[in-house]
């Protein structure tokens, strides 16, 4: 796939995806219709899919004006169907999308949203997962459980190292802040807010992340790490509740 980023809003990132076999074009989160017709015009590209990750406004509000200019097919979470402006396909938990000549690979990774999804594109190493997991960071949970998100994000933990991580905002910095009061000592942790400190600072993004590094260096991540249970004085055989006092200490930070 050919991936463009796309900076939108305060700090959203809204992606176009193009498989270049079948000229096939979907858009991931399309928070706004305009920043994004801008750059398909640009490129002379035609929109053929919506995907989209949960229902919130920054992520779905420029679905119904995309799908009347292009006829876009718009693709979203079977679990919440009813509030995705304009759905023409439900997908959920273990079903493979084709899109062109790739597959995306859906997860219901619920706990931001009950319904939220990810998008996995197993062939192009991307994962599409919207507000479940920030770089050095997860989303606020507004409609889920500690042990129902820290089970979604323990799933995508589990994909391969060299999988680049497409979070829908650049939350990094202020993230790296928090992560590193709980987990001072991870030297992973440490590489990784230097190497953000240095792309902020050449006005860079810092996504993708990859995988392989959220796993070593995301606390929300870590849950069921020894040390880090410790460090917030929660049981080790307890990575739901370890991962609930993390969060809570995160939305009070
Ligand atoms: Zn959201
Ligand atoms: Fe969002």
């Amino acid at each position: 796939l050919e991936i463009v980023q796309i900076p939108v809003l305060q700090d959203n990132y809204v992606y176009l995806l193009r498989d270049p076999g079948t000229g096939s074009v979907a858009v991931v989160d399309p928070a706004v219709a305009d920043a994004v017709e801008a750059e398909l015009d640009r490129r002379q590209w035609r929109l053929t899919h919506v995907l989209n990750t949960h229902h919130h406004g920054d992520h779905v509000g420029g679905n119904l004006r995309l799908k009347q200019r292009y006829g876009a097919t718009i693709v979203g979470p079977r679990a919440d169907k009813a509030r995705i402006p304009g759905i023409d396909v439900e997908v959920g938990e273990g079903e493979d999308y084709a899109f062109g000549q790739e597959t995306a690979r859906v997860f219901d990774v619920p706990g931001h949203t009950r319904g939220h999804i990810a998008y996995w594109f197993k062939a192009s190493r991307a994962l599409f997962c919207g507000d479940t997991i920030f770089s050095l960071g997860c989303g606020r949970m507004f409609e889920g459980t500690p042990p129902q998100m820290w089970a979604s994000l323990a799933k995508l933990r589990d994909l391969p190292a060299e999988t680049r991580v497409y979070c829908a905002h650049e939350y990094t910095e202020s993230n790296a802040r928090f992560a590193i009061t709980v987990d001072p000592g991870n030297k992973a942790l440490g590489d990784r807010v230097a190497e953000v400190k240095r792309l902020r600072a050449a006005g860079q993004p810092t996504v993708p992340s990859l995988m392989g590094v959220e796993r070593l260096a995301n606390p929300f991540l870590r849950a069921d790490d020894p040390g880090l249970a410790a460090a917030v004085g929660k049981p080790a055989n307890d990575p739901a509740a370890v991962f609930g006092e993390v969060r809570r200490r995160k939305d009070t930070f």
